[in-house]
């Protein structure tokens, strides 16, 4: 069998990632919008007895190196040895796209252009002809419409054509940095005589009208706030009841478990390390994880596919300006609501160094989706209110709305200081891309959002709740003289933690949970647990009960929600942030940050609100 390698180039959010899952069959993420393929993806398929393996570079506009994508694309394009090159271009914006295309040619590769987004440029009323922009460049073009898996099969035979042709195509080859306008007044003539418009589409009349509600001055922040609060609110009401449901569910099993042990007579160390460890925690994090994930990562998905996350960058990028942050900086402090990892990765998008770092130092003040959980779980026991009724959720949604606006300014707030530090410097200006609304393809977007985020981070929870169970069962069991190791250990952070409002459990909670913040409140529950009586531990009356036995006023749920968003990032972001800075010094730094401020805040709302 033959073996050729292809790499897929193009500007952002021209669909590559859905031309290479169409063709691997892989399952990339998908979203419309700039910068969110930062590091490369590989794949293979195969087709006519040839292998083909494929990888996906991260979008760009240019291979000029201001970014980072830009690096690695330009780095891959002329080092790597590959057989052929995919130019992915949106039939739509032939003329933005057709700069990169010419950049990407004149490296002289062998090469097929994929004309991708075809249904939307028809919708928007343009015509291409693709023998005469063929003519042009010199190389095949193919049109397709990559999530209707149209033109797919004429992409592959091209493909495989062209890899097993003798000769590169020849295009002048440009130096893209100094000859930037003439690559520009060629994109122009060609896209001239390729494109025609056929009616002035509709399509476009409708987006702009909407983005000037949903990107003016006047409107757009009060309906993006509208928006986010509305999130919150279906996540709010709607966990509930499956969150009910499945703590039921989880409480009788252990009824059986606990009947089943003592039947087989099980030795008690061992029925507890499993049951009252390992079992309890887990059964908490999937009864209470578990409902607000899968509700609120479809529906941000459902949003970002459709187009508006941009449009929420954009009216916050003056913000980010003025704070000396980049405007692009909103867009990663957005993917850290999903992931603060994924947040710090996607910083990448921001090109100048400075900014970048601020990007990275400050990501973490997003409450990411391990965190989210938390402050529901905080809000439904201390702000909701008797009762779990319409009053109560949308109190809930409206308190969520406001702590996430206070991240956001927050985050705002230590940008402007670390700007200053990091020395007066202007912020680069950027070209947000405000790409068209585009229907979301509702049922692919949730299954693929449940299946990579809800599922992936509950998976990553339970591995590392599991042994935690077992671990903190162990220490609340063992003694050493009259305590346990557990009593022990938070009796020594215990005035730490008083002095800011919080106690010694609370504190150790945070420290353990470093792997994941997903295990923070089931270590509090078992580290309670060892004092105080919980039969039904999931549901938010049982635990309220718990914790205000334990001594827990309003001002600890204050305090608990200020440390819930401002405490050292989770491992994996750490991981990541180094990675990323390859520096130890802004690895630490960006553990101290947001840990120094949680705790001053902490300390002096815990000295200021009445007991
Ligand atoms: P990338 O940034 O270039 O990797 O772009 P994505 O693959 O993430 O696609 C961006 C958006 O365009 C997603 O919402 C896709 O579902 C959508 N999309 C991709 N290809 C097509 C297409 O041919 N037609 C239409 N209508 N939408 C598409």
């Amino acid at each position: 069998m033959k073996q050729f390698s292809v790499a897929l180039a193009g500007n952002p959010n021209v669909g590559k990632s859905t031309v290479f899952n169409a063709l691997t069959g892989l399952n990339q993420h998908t979203g419309n919008w700039t910068g969110k393929t930062v590091e490369g993806c590989a794949g293979v398929f195969s087709h006519k007895e040839a292998l083909f393996s494929v990888t996906d570079l991260p979008g760009t506009y240019s291979l000029s190196s201001f970014s980072r994508e830009e690096e690695v694309t330009r780095a891959y394009l002329l080092e790597k040895n590959f057989d052929c090159v995919v130019i992915v271009m949106d039939a739509g914006t032939l003329e933005r796209n057709l700069s990169l295309a010419l950049e990407v040619l004149s490296l002289g590769h062998k090469a097929v252009v994929c004309l991708n987004l075809y249904d939307e440029a028809r919708r928007k009323g343009l015509s291409v002809d693709t023998k005469q922009l063929s003519a042009q460049l010199g190389v095949p073009v193919v049109k397709t419409c990559a999530t209707k898996k149209q033109g797919l099969d004429d992409l592959k035979n091209t493909v495989l054509r062209v890899c097993t042709a003798e000769q590169a195509p020849s295009l002048p080859s440009f130096n893209c940095k100094t000859d930037a306008l003439l690559v520009q007044k060629i994109s122009r003539e060609i896209a001239l005589r390729c494109v025609t418009e056929t009616n002035e589409g509709n399509k476009t009349e409708r987006d702009r009208r909407l983005d000037k509600i949903l990107t003016s001055k006047a409107t757009g922040i009060p309906v993006m706030l509208l928006l986010c609060g509305l999130l919150f609110w279906i996540t709010a009401v709607g966990a509930n009841y499956p969150s009910e449901g499945l703590s039921a569910l989880f409480e009788m099993m252990k009824h059986e478990l606990s009947a089943l042990s003592e039947m087989l007579a099980v030795p008690k160390f061992l029925s507890g390390i499993i049951i009252d460890g390992v079992y309890t925690t887990l059964s908490w994090v999937v009864a209470v994880m578990l409902p607000p994930m899968a509700i609120f990562f479809p529906l941000f998905a459902l949003i970002e596919d459709s187009g508006y996350l941009p449009r929420i960058a954009f009216n916050l990028d003056r913000f980010y300006y003025k704070c000396g942050a980049h405007g692009k900086q909103s867009l990663t402090m957005m993917m850290g609501i999903g992931c603060n990892a994924c947040g710090v990765t996607g910083c990448r998008i921001i090109e100048s160094e400075k900014e970048r770092l601020i990007a990275v130092l400050t990501n973490n003040f997003m409450p990411c989706n391990g965190r989210l959980p938390i402050l529901i779980a905080i809000l439904m026991m201390y702000f909701a209110g008797s009762g779990f009724g319409l009053g109560s959720s949308l109190r809930v949604a409206a308190i969520l709305l406001m702590i996430l606006v206070f991240c956001v300014l927050f985050s705002l707030f230590v940008s402007k200081i670390l700007s200053l530090c990091l020395g007066k410097k202007v912020p680069s200006g950027f070209a947000l891309e405000l790409p068209p609304y585009r229907k979301p393809q509702v049922i692919k977007t949730v299954v693929r959002s449940f299946l990579d985020k809800t599922l992936a981070v509950l998976g990553r929870a339970v591995v590392v709740a599991a042994p935690a169970g077992a671990v903190i069962w162990l220490c609340a069991n063992l003694q050493i003289g009259e305590m346990s190791v557990l009593k022990h250990l938070t009796n020594a952070l215990d005035p730490f933690g008083r002095f800011i409002g919080l106690d010694g459990v609370i504190v150790m909670a945070f420290i353990l949970g470093f792997p994941a913040n997903e295990t923070v409140i089931p270590v509090m529950i078992m580290a309670y647990l060892a004092n105080g009586t919980l039969s039904d531990f999931a549901s938010y009356e049982e635990l309220l009960r718990l914790f205000t036995q334990n001594g827990w006023t309003l001002t600890t749920a204050v305090c608990m929600i200020i440390m819930t968003i401002m405490h050292f990032p989770c491992s994996t972001a750490c991981l990541t942030i180094k990675k990323e800075t390859s520096s130890l010094k802004w690895t630490l730094l960006s553990m101290a940050i947001p840990a120094v401020c949680g705790v001053a805040l902490c300390a002096v709302v815990s000295h200021i609100l009445p007991v």
